[in-house]
């Protein structure tokens, strides 16, 4: 049965009934200690309008759709108005900011409103992001703009629907009131529209929750936090103890392990994998400056916050995932006060990821299983191919799917196969003799290890198109809706999210979508290039 009424939700808001909060009410900033939280209202605002909302999110919280187009719906998930047992409040962390300690940052435009128990008795929090400054908000002004919001809101959504663990985001609401960014840090400041995304997610807890209680010597917080994180969203682990401890920190590393490999199966840069956008279940969270690759550059960031040393580029996600663990391994380390234990986990990320690597380099190859002595070269040969010249990744792993490896390939067929891949290059001037040639030996390569596998060409269609997506996000989709919607045009916004709710599925009609990227957006901002202005 699905809810027809917002006061129909039932609440259970657990973080706030068994952590302490912090006992000062007034909103103004400062830094807070023995504290997890601090109870804070949403900023009112005048002119709040449904941007979108997102149906699969509604019906986690069994709302009936009918709901999310009510005036009750906007006005809440805007901030406006407050259900009976919502309980608004922002959480304290801390976390690294690019590599160095940056003492306590926590919720500085999330505002939470509390946990939903669902007809499935899970546990799901709502938190609205630009709903106005907490006691956690520094120099900023707690507000966010509209096109970092569709950005979050579109995202979240894609992401869960190409299968990488993500939180999610049930509603996208424009504020009517503008916001002013300095879009580059360069002295251009301009008006922008406001507006507030509402995440959902099980749990919103970061690695910097426990880093701060660490950095601060606050101990008994710290078990206090762990002990509530255990019970709350890892049941399963049982008794409380320094070895189920170590045990959570084991599941912490592989939850984080499966995500990265998933991010770099699609494609995805988060652009700012700060231990404070960390989430202790491997979700996704915070979609800041992040972006997709086109053509496959591992050293690509999108965020020009990070240009100069690209901490965040595409090809360092895995280490860095690492040394945020080994971070949130130290703040625990008093409660523990072993460190094999927490060495072994860390070794149990590494892997992880590393087979997780494997298997998935394998299926978007279409190999049944990872072969270590062929299939570590032929990995390492094609993704020094891709690189050779500019080749849109997407494009290359479907077009691939396309050529019939069941048998030898015979010269017309090496030229034939060449001219699939045609597709996937941004500049054909690029393709040389010398390019052809090496791209032939792999292929060649490629196509005895899969006669070896002995999988029809269509079982290995399917397969590589099981993982391989056809529509991701690209950062100029996005932006093209997003120019749209600063006009007031929201149909850019709808047609994206109904698109990428399969992406995997060729959709007909859709091949802009799935188009490569335009040159126009090569240099463009909001395209190639983004900052932390949000
Ligand atoms: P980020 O790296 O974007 O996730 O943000 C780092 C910290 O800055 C977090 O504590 C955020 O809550 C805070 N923050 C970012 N933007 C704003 C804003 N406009 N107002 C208040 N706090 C913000
Ligand atoms: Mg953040």
């Amino acid at each position: 049965m699905k809810i027809k009424q917002l006061a129909d939700l039932k609440f259970d808001n657990r973080f706030t009934q068994t952590l302490p909060a912090d006992p000062e009410t007034i909103n103004n900033r400062r830094q807070v200690f023995n504290a997890c939280y601090s109870q804070v209202q949403p900023r009112k605002v005048s002119n709040p309008k449904l941007v979108a909302y997102s149906k699969e999110v509604a019906d986690l919280l069994d709302l009936h759709p009918s709901v999310c187009e009510t005036h009750e719906f906007t006005h809440t998930f805007v901030g406006n108005q407050l259900l009976t047992d919502m309980q608004p409040y922002a959480t304290c962390y801390g976390g690294h900011q690019f590599g160095y300690w940056a003492g306590q940052l926590g919720d500085g435009r999330a505002i939470n409103l509390g946990e939903i128990i669902n007809q499935q008795n899970q546990r799901w929090a709502l938190q609205l992001k630009g709903a106005g400054p907490t006691p956690y908000s520094r120099s900023a002004d707690g507000l966010a703009v509209l096109r970092s919001s569709v950005r979050e809101f579109l995202c979240s959504e894609a992401m869960h629907h190409l299968g990488v663990p993500t939180t999610r985001a049930l509603s996208l609401i424009s504020t009517g009131e503008n916001v002013v960014r300095d879009m580059f840090y360069n002295g251009n400041p301009k008006a922008e529209p406001g507006a507030v995304v509402c995440r959902v997610a099980p749990s919103f807890t970061r690695f910097g929750h426990f880093q701060l209680l660490a950095a601060r010597g606050d101990l008994d917080l710290l078990k206090q936090l762990l002990d509530y994180t255990i019970s709350t969203d890892f049941p399963h682990l049982g008794m409380l103890s320094p070895e189920t401890y170590c045990t959570w920190f084991t599941e912490v590393c592989q939850k984080t392990a499966e995500m990265i490999v998933h991010w770099q199966r699609v494609g995805f840069v988060h652009g700012v994998m700060n231990t404070d956008n960390m989430s202790i279940l491997g979700l996704t969270i915070d979609y800041g400056p992040y972006g997709w690759l086109e053509n496959y550059d591992p050293g690509w960031t999108p965020n020009t916050t990070d240009a100069e040393h690209k901490r965040y580029q595409f090809g360092n996600q895995p280490q860095i995932a690492f040394w945020n663990l080994g971070q949130l391994a130290n703040a625990i380390f008093p409660l523990i006060k072993k460190e094999q234990p927490l060495q072994d986990a860390m070794d149990c990320y590494s892997d992880t990821f590393e087979k997780g690597w494997q298997t998935m380099m394998a299926n978007k190859l279409g190999l049944r299983t990872f072969t270590a002595n062929t299939d570590d070269d032929l990995y390492a040969e094609l993704l020094v191919i891709l690189q050779l010249i500019e080749t849109d990744m997407t494009l290359f792993y479907r077009q691939l799917a396309k050529i019939d490896c069941s048998q030898g390939l015979d010269e017309t067929q090496l030229n034939n196969a060449l001219a699939i891949l045609a597709d996937a290059y941004y500049v054909p001037e690029q393709i040389t003799s010398t390019y052809q040639e090496r791209l032939k030996q792999w292929l060649i390569s490629y196509s005895q290890r899969c006669q070896a596998d002995h999988s029809p060409h269509a079982e290995r269609i399917s397969q590589m198109n099981a993982v391989n997506p056809l529509y991701v996000l690209r950062n100029y989709l996005a932006q093209l809706a997003i120019d749209k919607a600063e006009q007031g045009d929201y149909s850019g916004i709808h047609e994206l999210l109904d698109v990428l709710r399969q992406p995997y599925t060729e959709q007909t009609g859709k091949d802009a979508f799935s188009a490569k990227r335009p040159d126009w957006a090569r240099q463009r901002a909001g395209c190639s290039m983004l900052s932390c202005s949000s």
